[in-house]
């Protein structure tokens, strides 16, 4: 006799970690839908944290962003790649770096006491809205003399308001190709220094956690490593035809029409 599967539901879900770009907001504004839904979740006493591939602030000037568009968020409850950028190079006791970012990156190794050089062992791609000729040139000399290239991200490009802007992925590249070289150590999502950093600072539990994201390689990925609910909301990155045909790594145990579709399965 056929059973009837039970259908999956994140009733049981007490922690939501929820990425920014794509999924909760275009940069300068909520995507429509967010604010009403994280307030319902916070009222069934859901917790709510972000996770940002993003490196253009630091950690507490994405809870004062986050805040100021109107979803009260506590430093705690956000992690971003400038912070994982300068936690992994303190790990590591790299205290130079040739740095291409803006000030939320620079702040956040600073606090680590990393400083920026331009003869360092260690190279860093973040996004930089002035980036220059120059700095890609003094990124791939560095690299020639044998610095490691790291980058905060592969994204190619992510929405802020109305415009598509270039990411980090598209500024790595170029770095790649000055320098002739194709390798570069990831630290945002789904590296395992990311993993690591997530499991350090967020309540992480098998049913008790769930990721929801917009890109399946960067968020599900993520999520599925470290054995939790996962879900992708359609309209960012990931396309639906993009599911067809993936590995089992890059499968979400949701898939959400839009952001508040998410309160139908709580
Ligand atoms: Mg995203």
């Amino acid at each position: 006799m056929a059973v009837k599967k039970k259908e999956e539901d994140l009733k049981d879900v007490k922690h939501f970690i929820f990425d920014l770009d794509g999924t909760v907001w275009h940069w300068n504004r909520l995507i429509p839908g967010v604010k009403q839904t994280i307030r319902r979740l916070e009222a069934k006493g859901k917790n709510i944290y972000f996770l940002t591939n993003n490196s253009i602030l630091t950690r507490k000037e994405f809870a004062e962003k986050l805040s100021d568009l109107g979803l009260k968020t506590e430093v705690d409850n956000v992690l971003c790649t400038s912070y994982a950028t300068a936690q992994v190079f303190a790990d590591r006791n790299i205290d130079e770096a040739y740095v291409i970012g803006e000030k939320g990156l620079l702040d956040e190794l600073g606090r680590e006491h990393i400083t920026k050089s331009e003869d360092a062992d260690h190279v860093i791609v973040g996004v930089d809205r002035n980036f220059s000729y120059w700095k890609m040139a003094k990124a791939a000399e560095a690299i020639r003399y044998g610095a490691k290239l790291w980058t905060t991200a592969y994204g190619e490009n992510f929405r802020a308001g109305d415009r598509m802007l270039p990411g980090t992925g598209a500024i790595l590249e170029s770095v790649k190709r000055a320098a002739e070289t194709e390798e570069a150590e990831l630290v945002g999502k789904p590296s395992d220094h990311m993993v690591k950093i997530i499991k350090d600072e967020f309540p992480i539990f098998r049913e008790r956690t769930a990721l929801i994201g917009d890109h399946i390689h960067t968020d599900v990925v993520t999520g599925n490593k470290m054995g939790i609910k996962t879900g992708l909301v359609l309209g960012g990155t990931s396309k639906k035809e993009d599911l067809r045909d993936i590995e089992n790594i890059e499968k979400p145990n949701f898939v959400f029409k839009d952001f508040k579709r998410i309160l139908k399965k709580v």
